[in-house]
């Protein structure tokens, strides 16, 4: 099924979603002619420079940051903000499918999905208590690929690639050629699995595991139902917000054939993300029995008030997909412009409270290095 042959349930997701849809780019329209390429070309076809993304959304002439030009002016910037930048890139480069792209306003640059993914010179500002392994996976890890935190579960580091490159990105500095399934091979992590049979959760994480081809995710889910005491499978993934066309028929056949309760757990942060062919692709997913669970992250200028989250919880509970955990930033180097201080994220808490149902609330939590559980965070004057 193409994305425009839908069914009478996609029309109606459509309807009911069609106050998000965001204007895609004319360019964007034009080139696709109204087709979904495949996911694989897709990733090819990335926007793989800031330079560039400012220069098709037609920013060419504005700040570099827009933090409200703590770094720089307007007018394009100071030499030192742009040195800055590059060495922000250099760092962690810039990757954004033209899918995602198409759902940024242009001229604008302060779109809450274009800060999300362009870089910008505070990433280069030293800041005390930022680091780069801010939730201590490098302490957890028994075997390569392998991250044992939590009771009863544990998660295998697939690959370092993403579908889109987030600039708070908890793992930006993680080193995935040592320690991921895509550098090493699987067998210590799977040896692990095997001796360990407290494990009754596997969890397939990165970077994100739907960049992987479908051949190497079968061997890798079909490796890991080998194991009895492995009764759940949870794939955290960007892929289908950022390249939706990367949930096929055929990648939810081999999910359906795993002897595993399969749970997704999806990361979008602003009800904009969720156009509609997101929607649908989500939707054959829950349709195929296999629940889809939202995390979000709390960032600055981008969902850090009452109304962006209230749209967001609605719109993802209106879709069947359940808002889960809402984090509070990972002081990770580089994001410290990101963070929204805990009173106000207490605050906007409060009063989702009072305008979503309970279902419709996600989890407020920090990750903390060394604990063994995310830490809710909760006010102690309305607990
Ligand atoms: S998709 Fe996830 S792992 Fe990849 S850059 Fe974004 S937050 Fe990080």
């Amino acid at each position: 099924m193409t994305h425009h042959e839908t069914t009478n349930q996609s029309d109606e997701i459509l309807a009911r979603s069609t106050e998000f849809v965001p204007p895609a780019l004319d360019w964007f329209r034009e080139e696709n002619c109204g087709s979904v390429v495949d996911w694989r070309i897709a990733m090819k076809r990335a926007i793989r420079s800031g330079h560039e993304l400012r220069s098709i959304l037609g920013l060419d002439g504005d700040a570099l940051s827009s933090n409200g030009g703590q770094l720089c002016g307007g007018g394009g910037g100071s030499e030192k903000s742009f040195d800055r930048l590059v060495r922000s890139e250099k760092a962690f480069p810039t990757f954004v499918p033209l899918e995602y792209l198409s759902r940024i306003r242009p001229q604008d640059p302060n779109d809450p999905l274009l800060r999300q993914v362009l870089p910008d010179p505070n990433e280069d500002a030293e800041m005390p208590g930022f680091v780069t392994d801010p939730v201590g996976d490098l302490q957890v890890m028994p075997a390569p690929a392998i991250l044992h935190k939590y009771h009863g579960r544990a998660l295998v580091v697939t690959t370092g690639a993403c579908g889109v490159h987030c600039r708070y990105c908890f793992r930006r500095e993680f080193p995935y050629s040592e320690a991921s399934a895509g550098g090493q091979s699987l067998e210590p992590a799977l040896k692990y699995l095997g001796e360990h049979t407290e494990v009754e959760e596997v969890l397939l994480s990165g970077g994100d595991p739907l960049t992987l081809v479908d051949q190497r995710l079968q061997e890798m889910v079909e490796a890991i139902a080998q194991f009895e005491h492995v009764k759940r499978l949870r794939v955290h993934t960007r892929m289908p917000i950022v390249i939706p066309q990367r949930v096929t028929g055929e990648l939810i056949e081999i999910l359906r054939r795993a002897s595993l309760a399969v749970w997704f757990v999806v990361h979008v942060n602003h009800p904009r993300e969720l156009d509609a062919h997101v929607l649908e692709r989500l939707a054959r997913l829950i349709d195929a029995g296999i629940p889809v669970l939202n995390q979000a992250v709390l960032l600055k200028g981008i969902n850090d008030s009452v109304e962006t989250l209230e749209q967001l919880c609605n719109l993802l509970v209106n879709h069947r997909i359940q808002p889960y955990y809402l984090h509070q930033l990972d002081r990770v180097r580089g994001a410290s412009h990101f963070e929204v201080p805990v009173e106000k994220g207490l605050a906007i808490m409060r009063e989702l409270r009072k305008r979503l149902p309970g279902y419709a609330m996600p989890e407020y939590v920090v990750e903390e290095s060394g604990e063994t559980s995310k830490t809710p965070i909760v006010s102690s004057l309305n607990p």
